[in-house]
């Protein structure tokens, strides 16, 4: 893997720019939120824009009517905190503990590996995902990932 120091809400812009065009072209709004924007981590880029990739787009295909998704950066503590949330459908209480498994789906050509892969590649960091949902209100995903150097 390609493991390097880089500045996250550099790779969370580039996110934010590959996903922006078919966000709004389906009438939903994408709004990214930095607070921080010197939190480093060392880490394999490409992986980290996978995830984020992937949790925008469940977040835009859970969109029922005009959505808004935010892509917010925080940090608490030494770990920086990313979050996805959306106003989609949400995820029934009794579904959210498969959500992570390999081939879960509600989609009819989904694949179901989506989260099931960002959670290895969040672990492979040393780092936490989670999540949150309201059927009707939408849905929280929360990344959590240790910061370089870790007491910046
Ligand atoms: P896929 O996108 O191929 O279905 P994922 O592993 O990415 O596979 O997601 C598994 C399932 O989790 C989805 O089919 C969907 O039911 C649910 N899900 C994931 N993200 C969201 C979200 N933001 N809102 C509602 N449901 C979601
Ligand atoms: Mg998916």
């Amino acid at each position: 893997s390609q493991m390097k120091v880089e500045v996250l809400a550099k790779c969370m812009a580039k996110v934010y720019s590959l996903c922006e065009s078919e966000v709004t072209s389906y009438g939903h709004i994408l709004e990214m939120e930095s607070s921080d924007e010197g939190i480093m981590l060392l880490m394999d880029r490409d992986k980290i824009t996978q995830v984020l990739i992937n949790l925008i787009r469940n977040a835009f295909q859970a969109m029922e009517q005009a959505g808004h998704i935010q892509f917010i950066l925080s940090r608490e503590g030494e770990m920086a905190v990313i979050q996805v949330r959306d106003n989609g459908k949400g995820i029934p209480q009794s579904e959210i503990n498969k959500i992570f498994d390999p081939f879960y789906t509600t989609k009819e050509e989904g694949t179901g590996l989506g989260l099931s892969l960002c959670s290895k590649i969040i672990e492979d960091h040393d780092g936490f995902i989670s999540v949150e949902s309201e059927v009707g209100s939408g849905t929280v995903f929360t990344v959590k990932l240790p910061m370089y150097p870790a007491n910046n």
